[in-house]
């Protein structure tokens, strides 16, 4: 079981560092066009990403969409979610590996199929880091400008 929990840790934080510098090289670069924060953060909206950044998400090339949000715009700047931490907490024989550190109502835990005791954070259902109007908060805490 140790090494399937090494395994998940070093695979979520290489997929999040992977994803969070994909993101974080595109603000630059619209940053360095000109763009306004809001305009970068309207350059996430995925009917616009999705348009103009074909290779930022695999779904983007067959039309499809992660999530379909009511009363909020979907943006994809928080794809790496800010929120997800790839902690293990083990207590009486049972161990969770990742962590929502919002405490998204949306977060369900998964059960391992080879091991009952073992759960892993399912994110499939949560939606936070994908809604337009938390994407100020994002851009200023994990990608403030250089110059403030
Ligand atoms: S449940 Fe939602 S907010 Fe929490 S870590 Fe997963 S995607 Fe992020």
């Amino acid at each position: 079981m140790l090494g399937f929990v090494k395994k998940y840790i070093r695979r979520s934080a290489a997929w999040r560092r992977k994803s969070f510098r994909k993101t974080e090289r595109l603000i630059h670069k619209l940053r360095k066009q000109g763009l306004s924060e809001e305009q970068v953060a309207d350059y996430f909206l995925h009917d616009n990403l999705s348009r103009k950044e074909k290779k930022f998400c695999p779904l983007f090339a067959d039309g499809k969409k992660c999530h379909i949000l009511s009363g909020d715009r979907l943006n994809c700047l928080g794809c790496y979610c800010p929120y997800f931490s790839a902690e293990v907490n083990e207590k009486d024989g049972f161990i969770e590996c990742g962590l929502c550190t919002v405490s998204s109502p949306a977060a369900r835990r998964a059960v391992s199929a080879k091991n009952p005791k073992l759960t892993v954070l399912d994110c499939s259902m949560c939606v936070i880091p994908h809604q337009h109007s938390r994407v100020w908060e994002i851009l200023n805490r994990d990608f403030p400008r250089a110059n403030g």
